[in-house]
């Protein structure tokens, strides 16, 4: 089995005060709702938060080959407040934390777009933060994997303990849409080709892989038409992940902050990989809106003779409680085969399961967009509209497809 992390969002200057507009400067000047030492749901998280986290994975008594941890580190705060300096201050910080609870673990890291800046624009060639994290994760990356990614923050590598397991560790933040560095690049820092190649030597090779990467694939489940990176990208994402979905047997990502799954289908409406978006261990929300996510971390158990995914375990802190008690218990949300009755995580099990979501109020649907937000308001509701965008969004990710599909549910 593996952990996934994601999303972890430090802030520094967090701290508790009478004067709620002092409490962290990611709240950006706004009124703390209601601060406690593990965090505040306008604020990104305490440095405690995140040890809490780790904490609990240490003690948890599962033990794991490896860990995936899909980006952004630094702060969701205005530009003129960050620096190279102190991002790449963060994510070292983030990274000795890590490695002084689990010196031994193996760690697959990935760039976020806050893992930059100016936040968001990664460039295409070296640069002074893939420069950075090259050598602050030299403890966990091969000389093969270092080497890309000092020039375009990507990387591919073979699992220690498990011979025939890749990782590919994408940047996908060169796709996302307010990267300016990449506007009008049909291959930026050639990673297409390269995951091509890598994809094609793991099947000459009778590899398995897992996809890693922040910025997901496919639509936003809560937005209408919108991908998460740019619709070009995209298609050219997932045309390659059908070709090779013999290859791939998981992908997992991070970014919307969200606990929410997809599948893709094949050119024949066949289902044929399965991807997972984990929850961050951030609680922000910005000040407009109504929902956000309790602090989630999650794990994956996998076949360890052929990577097939079996089961994954959600866990999740609840803030309100934690910080009335002054402690953090982190607890199980759900085990996913459990709560729905699959059998498995593959791709058939989760596309029978999406099928049931569609049904007219389907209890499993309702259980699902509970989860969506790590059961931080049990009495959210998801009216027609809303749902038709998370069904099309999670069995719809090439845009014919899922403009189609919007058509039969609208
Ligand atoms: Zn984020
Ligand atoms: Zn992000």
């Amino acid at each position: 089995q593996f952990w996934h992390v994601t999303d972890l969002h430090l802030d520094p200057t967090y701290h508790i005060t009478d004067d709620h507009t002092k409490v962290c400067s990611s709240s950006k000047g706004a009124n703390a709702s209601n601060p406690g030492p593990f965090g505040d749901v306008l604020c990104d998280a305490p440095y405690q938060l995140i040890l809490s986290a780790f904490d609990f994975i240490k003690n948890s008594g599962e033990e794991a080959s490896f860990m995936i941890w899909t980006g952004d580190s630094p702060p969701h705060v205005p530009v003129p407040e960050l620096s190279t300096d102190s991002v790449i201050k963060v994510i070292a910080n983030m990274t000795a934390t890590i490695r002084s609870f689990f010196p031994h673990l193996q760690v697959f890291p990935t760039l976020g777009n806050h893992d930059y800046w100016p936040q968001d624009q990664l460039p295409i060639a070296t640069s002074q933060v893939y420069d950075a994290v090259a050598n602050l994760w030299k403890a966990w990356l091969e000389d093969d994997a270092l080497s890309t990614l000092r020039k375009g923050g990507f990387y591919s590598q073979k699992v220690p303990s498990n011979p025939n397991l890749r990782i590919i560790s994408l940047n996908t933040n060169l796709y996302y849409g307010p990267n300016v560095v990449t506007l009008n690049k049909t291959d930026p820092a050639n990673q297409f080709q390269w995951l091509e190649n890598t994809l094609n030597n793991s099947q000459h090779n009778k590899e398995k892989v897992y996809i890693i990467a922040h910025v997901p694939v496919g639509y936003l489940p809560y937005s209408s038409g919108i991908t998460a990176i740019r619709q070009y990208y995209n298609e050219k994402l997932v045309e390659l992940f059908r070709r090779y979905s013999a290859v791939i047997a998981g992908q997992f990502y991070g970014h919307t902050h969200r606990d929410s799954i997809m599948v893709l289908s094949d050119g024949e409406g066949r289902p044929v990989s399965s991807l997972f978006v984990s929850p961050a261990i951030t609680p922000v929300r910005n000040v407009l809106e109504k929902e956000t996510n309790n602090p989630g971390i999650r794990l994956f158990q996998y076949k360890p003779r052929d990577y097939t995914l079996l089961d994954m375990s959600q866990y999740y802190l609840n803030l309100t409680e934690a910080n009335l008690k002054g402690e953090s218990d982190w607890k199980l949300e759900y085990a996913l085969t459990q709560t729905y009755g699959v059998e498995d995580l593959r791709p058939r099990s989760l596309y029978r399961l999406v099928k049931q979501f569609a049904v007219l109020d389907s209890k499993q649907f309702i259980k699902y967009y509970n989860y969506f937000f790590v059961s931080y308001d049990s009495s959210v509701v998801c009216d027609k509209k809303c749902k038709a965008l998370q069904i099309c969004a999670i069995m719809n990710l090439d845009h014919t497809s899922y403009t189609d599909c919007l058509k039969r549910y609208l």
